[in-house]
């Protein structure tokens, strides 16, 4: 039987890795086909560590702009691609430089902590850099006394304010586009149409970390790490789940438990960026060595800094 299109490329693809010693690094909201042909899929946390660890020579990055970044920066010896240079994060886009650095000068003392979805110029003016899986962490190890600037997701910084109780913590207005329009209710509805439904929680994306601010009196929902929604939806008793993240997800809970439901807590969150990587951009980066993402050695060596400390803290 002749080969189908989506075949052709997957081999394509696989000489073209073995030819340049390459790996393929999904984020786990990439389109399902891009996650079938990963070497290593998992959340930007999981992606910078891997990318650290790894021995090709070659790192193509099935996700973001600043996942590029974050690779380069903590991997200066390899070659990073990106199969589409447009593939950027609206979040990362709500500060500049310049903004930032006005910030600063307000709060000069302050200590500024940067959520990893952001410039690796805005990385190189933080102290620190975190995830929402450390978020928490990261400001509890900050001495109590000193103001913290935390950017750029609000949302984030809101949850983070409620966990800790600190009162010094200053937010940007910051929030992901895409999923900036999607109303807590249309998350609500679904958990009261799915009685007995557990609801898990990502506070990886801009669009999870709105459902953070359902009160826990509405839903009991379970704030979970992409790897430990994973697991959680592998060990459960439960038979179905309401997923509040990137609808990407999806497709591995679904491939790894068959005889589980999940649904979509927002049935319009996907992101754009995201799905602008496909399997023939990804074919082409290998094959004409494109698009490569380098980030400066001045920029690289400051924002190295912030991004150790993320990696270090889990
Ligand atoms: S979903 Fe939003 S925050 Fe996440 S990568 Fe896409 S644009 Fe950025």
């Amino acid at each position: 039987m002749a080969q189908t299109r989506t075949e052709t490329l997957i081999e394509e693809i696989q000489n073209l890795k073995a030819q340049h010693n390459a790996v393929i690094l999904a984020h786990n909201y990439e389109p399902g086909p891009i996650q079938d042909i990963a070497d290593f899929l998992g959340d930007s946390l999981a992606l910078a560590r891997w990318a650290q660890k790894s021995s090709a020579d070659v790192l193509i990055m099935a996700g973001v702009y600043f996942m590029a970044e974050t690779a380069s920066i903590l991997c200066p010896d390899k070659t990073v691609l990106i199969p589409d240079k447009e593939a950027g994060c609206s979040l990362a886009d709500t500060i500049t430089e310049e903004q930032l650095l006005k910030w600063k000068q307000e709060y000069p003392d302050a200590v500024v902590v940067s959520y990893v979805n952001t410039s690796a110029s805005i990385k190189a003016l933080s102290d620190y850099c975190c995830t929402s899986a450390n978020a928490v962490k990261v400001v509890e190890a900050i001495d109590p006394n000193r103001d913290i600037l935390f950017l750029p997701d609000f949302f984030l910084g809101s949850h983070v304010i409620r966990m800790t109780g600190r009162k010094n913590i200053h937010l940007w207005h910051g929030e992901c586009h895409v999923h900036a329009a999607i109303e807590n209710e249309t998350m609500l509805k679904k958990v009261h149409q799915n009685p007995g439904a557990e609801l898990l929680i990502h506070p990886e994306c801009g669009c999870t970390t709105r459902a953070l601010a359902i009160p826990p009196k509405e839903a009991h929902g379970l704030v979970l790490s992409t790897d430990g929604m994973l697991s959680y939806a592998r060990n459960s008793e439960a038979r179905t789940f309401i997923v509040a993240t990137e609808v990407g997800l999806l497709h591995r809970l679904r491939k790894e438990n068959p005889d589980k439901e999940f649904i979509a807590a927002h049935d319009e969150a996907a992101c754009p960026y995201m799905n602008m990587i496909s399997l023939e951009k990804i074919r082409d980066a290998l094959r004409y060595g494109r698009y490569e993402v380098k980030v400066p050695s001045a920029t690289r060596e400051k924002a190295l800094i912030p991004l150790e400390r993320m990696v270090a803290v889990v």
